[in-house]
């Protein structure tokens, strides 16, 4: 039984329908990527799931339960936390107050700070960057932020939208160290990449997405190694 699955959803922007029948599932302790061009539809399939876009129709279920048409902070409520496109963090606020506003759903104190302590050992560079305002770290950095603020409210299962947008690649690297770290902590992961082969190379298994569609979905590895896609989204760039 999967812990998250989205089925036949049709969604979008006032009249315009973006998304076009999409469904997919999740199993718990999985990595799942959607890779797909520009404008495919995989940011909208991501605020969709978060509840800052409206369904047309369609279902979504996570732990059983139909979390459609909920507002977006029930959603975070239940434990699907979204990190977004261009990461969102408060440039005026430190580092640690950006880490402090992902725990508004912890009231204890106590737990806060194990929480905090957890995120700080895991990431040290956030640490040691405390009390930086977050405006003025590197992009990597803020994304690093933007990921353990999002810890910080003890997702189930992580949306991840772009993480490597705009990197250089030795963050890039990074970041995606950093994400597959927190999915062998247990925590279940949908990824949305341009960078195909970074997302494939990570995950488990994968959606290809194209104007609205699911159009393939199958193992990462398979995918890797699935023609359409090397031609598509790979560039070539990876032979056997
Ligand atoms: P990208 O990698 O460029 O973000 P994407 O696959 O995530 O691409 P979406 O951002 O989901 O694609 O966009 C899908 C379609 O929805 C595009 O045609 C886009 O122009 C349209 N769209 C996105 N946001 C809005 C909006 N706020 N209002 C109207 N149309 C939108």
């Amino acid at each position: 039984m999967s812990m998250f699955s989205i089925q036949n959803l049709h969604a979008g922007y006032g009249a315009v329908s973006v998304l076009k029948g999409i469904s997919l599932e999740i199993n718990a302790g999985e990595v799942v990527a959607i890779i797909g061009a520009n404008g495919a539809g995989k940011t909208t399939t991501l605020m969709a799931i978060s509840g800052v876009v409206s369904l047309q129709s369609g279902h979504i279920l996570f732990c059983d339960e139909p979390i459609s048409g909920l507002p977006p902070h029930t959603i975070v409520e239940k434990g699907i936390c979204h990190v977004p496109e261009g990461r969102h963090i408060f440039p005026s606020l430190t580092v640690l107050e950006n880490l402090e506003m992902g725990a508004y759903l912890q009231k204890n104190s106590d737990q806060q700070k194990a929480d905090l302590e957890s995120v700080f050992e895991r990431f040290p560079l956030l640490r040691s960057r405390a009390n930086q305002r977050g405006g003025t770290l590197s992009g990597g950095e803020q994304q690093m932020l933007a990921i353990g603020r999002a810890l910080m409210s003890r997702p189930k299962l992580l949306l991840l939208d772009e993480p490597s947008l705009g990197l250089a690649p030795l963050m890039v690297e990074k970041i995606f160290e950093m994400i597959q770290y927190i999915s062998q902590q247990g925590t279940t992961i949908l990824l949305v990449e341009q960078n195909a082969h970074a997302a494939l190379g990570l995950a488990d298994r994968g959606y290809v997405m194209e104007t609205g569609k699911i159009v393939l979905s199958d193992q990462a590895d398979r995918l890797l190694h699935h023609q359409a896609v090397q031609e598509a989204y790979l560039g070539g760039s990876f032979s056997d």
